[in-house]
């Protein structure tokens, strides 16, 4: 990886590579090809060489391991997929019961391999917050969510309600009113995960090809501009970095988000605002807010995303003064203990969301190709569960996970539908998210505002019905 040390806080934590790994110069062949090193390429490969060590497997990177979201992200480690219920709600109880099953199981999964491959990447399942923590109008909003977990499949001892001094046991919120606990739900550093996975696959087999970018997939063969390689298999790894790469561009569009992290904290900070067990948290809102505490004591908080025009993807990493004050006033609105906190680093990439707003794994072996993504910012998790099921499906093993609903044999049986053109698709993210901001300042007024608020709301879950 080669970042500014001064943005992306994870980097930070380990020695960087000076040197890029060799790029695929001339023409060559494999069993399988991979496009993108992030953790769904790396994941995949690592299951690959697992099940089938003689398979020759490389993975070609446009910049380098980890360029990508796996690199920039916030380090929660989810328990579900987003658009969760768009898989399941068709399905009888008990098959929901199942996938939520092998979702939760799938964090306690990632947290075995790494002590397995000896890759330390500070793994903790403390479980998440999902907090009504600013205004009263949230507690109903949490006890709704609470009743859809319920109703996707998640059990009373996965998921269950927090009084307001239940929460306050677990963090102490400047307003707690109370809150969901999700058991299945880890945090981890990406950054040492993806050196960690890298050298892994690295040590199995793996041939890792860097600045290396795909340009043109044709059948059996991708090409970039100094090499090619001939592969039965071909996967594509791009999620919110697809851009030009093929016919995906137009499936899956980037979204970018902006994550912040604090400077360490003191132990009498950390005494005021709890989070003993480093849970993840969450805020009530329709504009994502979420956190948790480090290994090493700082908080990393994440909040709000924003679709750029034209669907691009975000390579830089620095993000604006005024980026980094928001977040840190919406901190200092959660925990009254961050009044004076120094932000340290500020950092942004992009996700990827796909028009059916679920993430999907397909293996069409007739195309001879593969791929996976679509986790509208839920893949740290998801990447591990999918690259595995890629695996096997590739390998043609039969498994639970290769009977789960966002398991597709062609692009043409899960429709992965096409984006709207521009500007409609701006335009469309504009509106929904001045909603959203609209909504959110009305209910975080005491006073009622008869007509305007639940109208709002009507409207924001409407949207919402649509695009979560
Ligand atoms: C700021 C931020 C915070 C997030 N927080 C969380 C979180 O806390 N928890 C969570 O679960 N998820 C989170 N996510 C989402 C999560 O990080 C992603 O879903 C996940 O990392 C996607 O992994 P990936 O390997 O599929 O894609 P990426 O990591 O994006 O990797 C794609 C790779 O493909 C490469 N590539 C693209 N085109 C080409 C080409 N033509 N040729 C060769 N290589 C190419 C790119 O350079 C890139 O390295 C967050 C995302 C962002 C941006």
């Amino acid at each position: 990886m080669q970042y500014d040390q001064l943005s992306n806080y994870w980097v930070s934590t380990i020695a960087e590579r000076q040197e890029d790994r060799p790029r695929l110069v001339g023409n060559t062949q494999a069993d399988v090809v991979i496009i993108g090193a992030g953790f769904t390429g790396l994941w995949t490969a690592y299951y690959l060489k697992t099940l089938s060590p003689t398979l020759d497997v490389k993975v070609i990177e446009a910049e380098r391991v980890g360029h990508g979201a796996s690199g920039r992200n916030g380090g929660w480690v989810i328990g579900s997929l987003a658009g969760l219920e768009r898989h399941v709600s068709s399905l009888p109880m008990a098959q929901r019961q199942e996938c939520c099953q092998i979702l939760a199981d799938n964090v306690d999964e990632i947290g075995r391999v790494l002590a397995h491959e000896g890759i330390s990447a500070d793994f903790n399942k403390g479980g998440a917050i999902y907090a009504a923590a600013r205004y009263p109008g949230q507690i109903a909003i949490q006890r709704d969510y609470l009743r859809h977990l319920h109703t996707l499949g998640y059990d009373e001892e996965s998921c269950y309600w927090l009084n307001s001094e239940q929460l306050a046991e677990k963090a102490s919120f400047r307003n707690g009113y109370g809150g969901i606990y999700h058991r299945d739900v880890a945090t981890l550093n990406p950054a040492r995960l993806l050196t960690g996975l890298a050298q892994a696959v690295e040590q199995a087999g793996v041939t890792i090809l860097e600045r290396s970018r795909v340009n043109t997939i044709e059948r059996h063969r991708v090409d970039t501009p100094e090499g090619s390689v001939q592969a039965a298999m071909i996967v594509c790894a791009t999620e919110g970095y697809t851009e030009g790469l093929h016919s995906l561009k137009r499936h899956i569009i980037p979204v970018q988000s902006l994550v912040v992290a604090t400077a360490p904290l003191s132990e009498a900070t950390w005494k005021e605002i709890g989070m003993t067990e480093r849970p993840a948290f969450a805020d009530a809102s329709r504009l994502v807010n979420y956190g948790h505490r480090t290994a090493d004591g700082r908080f990393v908080f994440g909040a709000r995303g924003a679709y750029a025009f034209g669907a691009k993807s975000k390579h830089t990493l620095g993000i604006s003064q005024a980026d980094i004050q928001m977040r840190r006033k919406l901190l200092e609105d959660l925990f009254p203990a961050f009044r004076d906190v120094e932000i340290s680093y500020g950092w942004g990439g992009s996700l990827g969301l796909s028009r059916n707003f679920r993430p999907h794994a397909i293996v069409d072996r007739q195309r001879g190709i593969a791929t996976a993504g679509g986790y509208a910012g839920e893949g740290v998790a998801a990447s591990h569960l999918f690259g595995r099921t890629l695996a096997e499906l590739i390998l043609k093993r039969e498994s639970a996970l290769t009977h789960m609903p966002w398991v597709f044999a062609s692009a043409a049986q899960q429709p992965l539908k096409r984006w709207e053109p521009e500007p409609l698709r701006w335009l469309a993210a504009q509106t929904i998210s001045l909603s959203y901001v609209a909504e959110d300042v009305l209910m975080q007024k005491r006073r009622s505002v008869p007509f305007l608020k639940p109208t709002l709301t009507k409207i924001n879950d409407l949207f919402a019905s649509i695009i979560e």
